[in-house]
C-alpha cells in the first residue's frame, strides 16, 4: 500500500517553506535555494558565475547551494559550452525526473490527473469517475487516483513532491480550505487537510483558473510577463489576474469576472443575480437561449455543429457571446491595464466566430491607450491543461521566492 514512511528531501524542502517556526537563517537558505534554482530552470544550462550574477548572491553561495541540489538529483552537471580554447565550462542544467508532482482538476463528474517532472511534461495521466460528491469520499477518490498513477508510470513514491489540486468554486489557497463551490456543494471543506491524511504528501488546493493560470506564468504564454490574464470560457467564464509578476487572489475569490452584471434586465443567473456576463456566454446558457428559437441541443457540441453547419441564429447566438465578452474585457482591461490576454478553456472551440467580434467589442470600447499595445494570445486546451495547471501549485512551491523576487534582482 502506500510507503507512507518514505519522506524524501525533496518533500522536506517544500515542507520547510511552510514551517511559521524557522528559524530566519534556514529561512534565507531555502530562499537562495529556490532562487538558485529558479534560476537554473529560467536560463539553464547556465554556469555557477552566472547563477551567481542573476541571482545577487556569491560564487561560494551558489556553489554551496548546487552541490545540495545535485545530490539531491534536482540539477546536474553538463559539461559543453564557449570553451574558446580552455577547459569547457561546466554548465547547470534542471533535472527534469529529479522529482515529479501529481495534479488533480475536480469536476462533479470525473477527477482528472497528470503526474508530471519539473518541467510540467505530463508522463502519466488518468481519469477517474466520481460516484459521489461527498468530501471524504473525493478525497479518498483523489488518494486512489495518485497511488494508481504513481504504480503505473513506475516512478519511485520518494520521488513525489506534492499534490495539486485544482476546482472550481472560492478557495482559500493558503488554508487549502474550499469556501463555496456550487458545482460540488461544498462549503468550507478543509479539502487539501483530506487529501493530506491519506496521503502523507503535502497538498495544494487552488481555484481552477487560478493553476490554469499559474502553468501559464511558469511555463506558457505567461513566461516574461508580469501583468496578464487568463480568461476562460466553456461552462462558465473564469478569469486569472497576475499583478506584478504575482496571482492576485483577493481574500480568496477575485476573478469572478462570470458573474459581473452586463445587463440588469437579463435572465437570473445560477449565482441570483441578473444578467450576468456568463449568461451569454457560458455553455448551458447558449442551449437556453438556442431553445428559445426553438432550436433544442442535448449538447454544445451539437449546438457548435450546427453554427458550423452555417445555422444564422446559432452563428449569431456565438457572435453576441463573443461580443459581449469583449465588452467585458474591455473593462477589465481599463482597470487592470495588461500588457498580455491569454484566452482558454472549452469555448476556443468556436474560434474566429467568437474571437473576432469578441476583439472588435474589446477594442471599441476599451482606451485606446491601454488597448493599443496590448497582446492576445489564444491557448487551444488540450486534455491535460486543467491537470497540468493544478500539478504547477506544486513546482511553483519548489521555485518561489517570496521575499526576493526574482525579476528585480536579475533586472529582467
Ligand atoms: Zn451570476
Amino acid at each position: 500500500m502506500l510507503d507512507s514512511l518514505e519522506i524524501p528531501v525533496i518533500l522536506l524542502l517544500v515542507i520547510s517553506t511552510n514551517e511559521k517556526s524557522m528559524h530566519k537563517q534556514k529561512l534565507l537558505k531555502v530562499q537562495n535555494r529556490a532562487l538558485v534554482l529558479n534560476s537554473i530552470r529560467q536560463h539553464g544550462p547556465i554556469s555557477r558565475v552566472d547563477v551567481a550574477r542573476r541571482t545577487g548572491l556569491s560564487v561560494g553561495a551558489v556553489t554551496a547551494l548546487t552541490r545540495e541540489l545535485v545530490e539531491n538529483g534536482l540539477i546536474y552537471e553538463k559539461q559543453e559550452g564557449d570553451s574558446r580554447g580552455g577547459r569547457p565550462p561546466i554548465l547547470l542544467a534542471l533535472q527534469p525526473e529529479g522529482a515529479y508532482v501529481v495534479g488533480a482538476k475536480l469536476t462533479e463528474y470525473h477527477i482528472t490527473f497528470a503526474l508530471t517532472n519539473l518541467d510540467a511534461d505530463v508522463i502519466g495521466r488518468l481519469t477517474l469517475e466520481n460516484p459521489s460528491v461527498e468530501p471524504e469520499a473525493v478525497a479518498q477518490r483523489v488518494a486512489d487516483g495518485i497511488h494508481r498513477l504513481v504504480a503505473d508510470s513506475h516512478i519511485q513514491r520518494s520521488r513525489l513532491m506534492g499534490v495539486g489540486i485544482g476546482m472550481a468554486g472560492i478557495v482559500d489557497a493558503d488554508s487549502g480550505v474550499c469556501l463555496a463551490s456550487p458545482i460540488l456543494h461544498w462549503e468550507n471543506v478543509p479539502f487539501a487537510d483530506l487529501v493530506e491524511q491519506r496521503t502523507i504528501l503535502p497538498v495544494y488546493l487552488d481555484n481552477d483558473v487560478n493553476t490554469l493560470t499559474l502553468v501559464e506564468k511558469l511555463y506558457g504564454a505567461g513566461v516574461g510577463s508580469n501583468h496578464f490574464l487568463t480568461i476562460t470560457v466553456g461552462r462558465g467564464i473564469g478569469l486569472g489576474i497576475v499583478v506584478n509578476g504575482q496571482l492576485y487572489r483577493g481574500m480568496g475569490g477575485a476573478g469572478e469576472f462570470g458573474h459581473t452584471v452586463i445587463d440588469p434586465q437579463g435572465y437570473t443567473c445560477d449565482c441570483g443575480k441578473r444578467g450576468c456576463l456568463e449568461t451569454f456566454v457560458g455553455d448551458p446558457w447558449l442551449l437556453r437561449r438556442a431553445a428559445e428559437h426553438a432550436l433544442h441541443f442535448n449538447t454544445i457540441d451539437e449546438l457548435w455543429q450546427a453554427a458550423q453547419n452555417g445555422q444564422p441564429q446559432m452563428i449569431q447566438l456565438i457572435q453576441q457571446a463573443g461580443a459581449s465578452l469583449g465588452y467585458g474585457i474591455a473593462m477589465l482591461v481599463n482597470i487592470l491595464n495588461p500588457q498580455l490576454l491569454i484566452f482558454s478553456g472549452e469555448g476556443m472551440r468556436y474560434g474566429e466566430m467568437l474571437l473576432q467580434p469578441m476583439r472588435e467589442a474589446l477594442y471599441a470600447n476599451a482606451m485606446s491607450a491601454l488597448s493599443s499595445g496590448l497582446k492576445l494570445h489564444t491557448e487551444p486546451l488540450g486534455d491535460d491543461a486543467w491537470a497540468r495547471g493544478a500539478a504547477s501549485l506544486v513546482l511553483q512551491e519548489l521555485f518561489r521566492t517570496s521575499q526576493r523576487d526574482l525579476d528585480t534582482v536579475t533586472g529582467m
